[in-house]
């Protein structure tokens, strides 16, 4: 398998996030933050977000990590691919449901509003499925054994580190709205966890 089809596909998955979340971050921006959460775990967190983000791209660009490439099959590339699509409908989704309540780190803004329409309906968490699935496409497609599993690295630490202060932050600031809200969903997998 030729190598420059992953490389194609890194790039495009890449771009499509950065540029699904864009226009979200930059209205999200104007909207004052009253109360961050932000700590030496969030900003662990953050850094290993961005090196998920990175890292791929370094691979894709230069031969920094030529050393742990291998053999991509066929296989992994398409169900990678299908992956990488499903994680970024459900990236796109969440934001899209999020509006101006999102927040790169763990954060509750001036005008913040819990949301519980759309697809927060079904669960808490979809963005952070969204990447769950996003790294498991980046972890068949990108053949190297660092830059490839980055995204999952860091996807299971927040899922591990972040969904407990992120649940007691929205239980802070919206009570017994969110224990309702809790009481009628799952965190990732609907009727599952
Ligand atoms: N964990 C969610 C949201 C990720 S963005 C998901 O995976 O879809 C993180 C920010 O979203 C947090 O700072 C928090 O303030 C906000 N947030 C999380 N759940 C929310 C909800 N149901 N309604 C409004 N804001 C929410």
């Amino acid at each position: 398998m030729d190598p420059w089809i992953p490389k194609v596909i890194v790039v495009a998955s890449s771009g499509a996030m950065g540029a699904i979340r864009a226009p979200y971050a930059l209205r999200s921006l104007r909207v004052k933050v009253a109360r961050s959460a932000r700590g030496p775990l969030e900003t662990t967190l953050m850094t290993l977000v961005w090196l998920a983000f990175l890292l791929p791209l370094v691979w894709t660009m230069t031969p920094a990590f030529a050393f742990a490439d291998y053999a991509v099959r066929s296989t992994s590339l398409v169900l990678g691919t299908v992956c990488l699509a499903a994680g970024l409908w459900f990236f796109a989704r969440s934001h899209s449901d999020l509006g101006t309540n999102w927040s790169m780190t763990l954060a509750v803004r001036e005008t913040h509003a819990l949301v519980t329409g759309g697809i927060y309906r079904y669960l808490r968490h979809p963005m952070y499925l969204g990447l769950l699935l996003y790294a498991t496409g980046q972890a068949l497609v990108l053949s190297n054994w660092i830059a490839g599993p980055s995204w999952a690295v860091a996807m299971m630490s927040v899922v591990v580190f972040r969904v407990g202060p992120e649940e007691r932050l929205m239980m802070e600031r919206f009570g017994l709205a969110y224990q309702a809200y809790m009481r009628n969903t799952k965190r990732l997998v609907p009727r599952v966890w």
